[in-house]
């Protein structure tokens, strides 16, 4: 059916900036803005400029605000979306933040509000890589790891959206401390910020190596290893890259499998900066996955995908509530 007459507005807050997108029904996106998102400041005062962006972004697009149906907002941190209240999020002055009710004070129209990872793997599930399966697994990999679970249709989040927290599964007994307060998270070894811990310590335990080497040249920049630097130390044929991007594997195999085994997704989709490896990650990780996976794939086979829509993933996923 063509619902190119519909329009929504999606939204993304972050710590550093807030993304605004209008769409149509077809999931169109017709007009971008982004703005900082000022996040010392009271939030009644960045409230106050995410409605304005929004409007902006409807404009932008000619969509009279009358023709807009609804406006939604992804968020970082515990969203309890049936109050419309951001409970806590990390790098944002929200605690308890009753967003859905203020925004709609501003903006006159339904808001609904979910968290971020949450929204993009909707936003996957519904136009990007995930369109074709109705339980998907979205999984992201940036500072820290984000899911985003969609079963038979819908976003799982548990009680008051508090759960999904793909990242704080536990996987290895007192491991690498993690930022929640916990040790061994999966999150603590499959972010990039663990991808690059384990980079250094590679590096110097080989230090004559091709890592090294480029740990070094980071160093001399004033950076430190990346989320890069062992993927292109092993694509320069070097032993000690291949055993960190041979060993980051099997981490993020581990925790993928996990959920797997918890939930039984008919695909998993990868995305954040990592994902940018694109088949030099996914091939090794749908072997080892394939390999771990409770019961083998015979019976209940996954697909093991890249994100398709970027950023555009929150903006379409927040809009489609
Ligand atoms: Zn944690």
């Amino acid at each position: 059916m063509d619902k190119s007459n519909i329009f929504k507005i999606g939204l993304d807050i972050g710590g550093t900036a807030v993304k605004a997108g209008a769409a149509d029904g077809n999931g169109k996106i017709l007009a971008k803005a982004s703005i900082e998102t000022g996040a010392q400041r009271p939030y009644m005062a960045i409230f106050r400029d995410v409605a304005a962006v929004a409007r902006r972004v409807a404009a932008d697009a000619g969509i009279p605000w009358d023709n807009v149906s609804g406006v939604g907002v992804g968020v970082p941190g515990t969203v309890n979306s049936a109050a419309g209240e951001v409970v806590y999020a990390n790098n944002l002055p929200f605690r308890n933040a009753p967003i859905g009710s203020e925004l709609f004070k501003i903006l006159g129209k339904p808001i609904q509000i979910e968290n971020d990872a949450n929204a993009a793997g909707y936003g996957e599930y519904l136009f990007g890589a995930g369109r074709k399966y109705s339980s998907s697994l979205f999984v992201t990999l940036g500072t820290g790891v984000g899911g985003g679970i969609v079963v038979d249709g819908k976003i799982f989040s548990g009680f008051k959206s508090a759960g999904a927290e793909i990242g704080h599964m536990v996987i290895a007994h007192g491991g690498a401390p993690c930022t929640c307060g916990q040790r061994g998270c999966f999150e603590a070894y499959a972010s990039v910020t663990g991808l690059a811990r384990l980079t250094a310590e590679t590096a110097a335990k080989y230090p004559d190596s091709l890592l090294a080497e480029l740990v070094a040249e980071r160093r001399k920049v004033g950076k430190d290893a990346g989320g890069k630097t062992a993927f292109d130390a092993a694509a320069g044929g070097d032993k000690a890259g291949a055993e960190v991007v041979g060993t980051y594997i099997e981490y993020l195999a581990d925790g993928i499998v996990s959920v797997v085994n918890l939930i039984r997704p008919q695909a998993v989709i990868i995305g954040g900066g990592v994902s940018a490896q694109g088949e030099t990650l996914l091939a090794p990780l749908r072997k080892s996955c394939y390999a771990k996976v409770y019961g083998g794939t015979d019976y209940a086979p996954f697909d093991i995908l890249t994100a398709q829509l970027g950023n555009d993933a929150g903006l379409l996923g927040a809009a489609f509530l």
